[in-house]
């Protein structure tokens, strides 16, 4: 299972596997500016690992469409770009982590998002007597992420709130990328590139080949 060091330069050096021995599962963060692409990779991970993509985004974009109370909060943060409270945030995680098709793991992807959120998520785990495994950083030029968010041209996805989405990421989310190589679990793949070329890195680290 171990092919962690198998990518060369872009590779985390440690020997470690990605994913969990004990459980078989993998509790897995995917961290990265918006329009790195980790949305399209979890789709495709969370098919070899066996555990749920989780994506806070979607799920906040569901709930502004069904109209619920907590879309009702967050409709107006979202469409500027900024990030939903922490507090808000940790409930929405929690209780989508307690569901049973997480029992064995995830792949989250846009959460945690803040200093804050990655110690909560800490103490959720820890909770449940859990670590998370790894943390896979996808890195793209900052040009590549505007030209990419344009093309896409979702409802919030134009160029001044793109702009804006992308200081709220250095400025809130990049101290992660310390947080998380502190503690050995940071990966680091190379975002620039075909998704077929991502996604072989991503799956290598995890022992998968094809
Ligand atoms: P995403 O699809 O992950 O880019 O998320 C879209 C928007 O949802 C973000 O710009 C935020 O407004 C909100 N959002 C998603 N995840 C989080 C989070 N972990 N913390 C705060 N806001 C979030």
């Amino acid at each position: 299972m171990d092919g962690a060091a198998e990518n060369g330069s872009t590779a985390s050096a440690s020997a470690a596997s990605a994913t969990s021995a004990d459980t078989g599962g993998a509790r897995v963060v995917l961290l990265g500016p918006p329009g790195a692409g980790k949305g399209t990779q979890a789709q495709v991970l969370c098919q070899h690992l066996g555990v749920p993509a989780i994506s806070t985004g979607d799920m906040l974009r569901e709930a502004v469409t069904g109209g619920t109370e907590l879309g009702k909060r967050v409709d107006g943060i979202m469409a500027s770009g900024a990030l939903v409270d922490d507090a808000t945030m940790a409930e929405v995680v929690r209780e989508r982590l307690a569901k049973q098709d997480a029992a064995r793991g995830f792949l989250l992807d846009g959460y945690p998002r803040t200093l804050p959120q990655a110690e909560t998520l800490r103490g959720i785990l820890e909770e449940a007597s859990r670590l998370l495994d790894s943390v896979l950083l996808i890195e793209v030029p900052e040009d590549e992420l505007v030209r990419r968010a344009l093309l896409r041209g979702r409802a919030d996805d134009k160029e001044q709130v793109v702009r804006e989405r992308l200081r709220v990421y250095r400025e809130k989310t990049e101290p992660l990328i310390g947080y998380y190589r502190e503690r050995g679990l940071l990966r680091e793949i190379d975002g620039n590139r075909t998704m077929e070329e991502v996604t072989a890195q991503m799956l290598g680290l995890f022992g998968v080949s094809r």
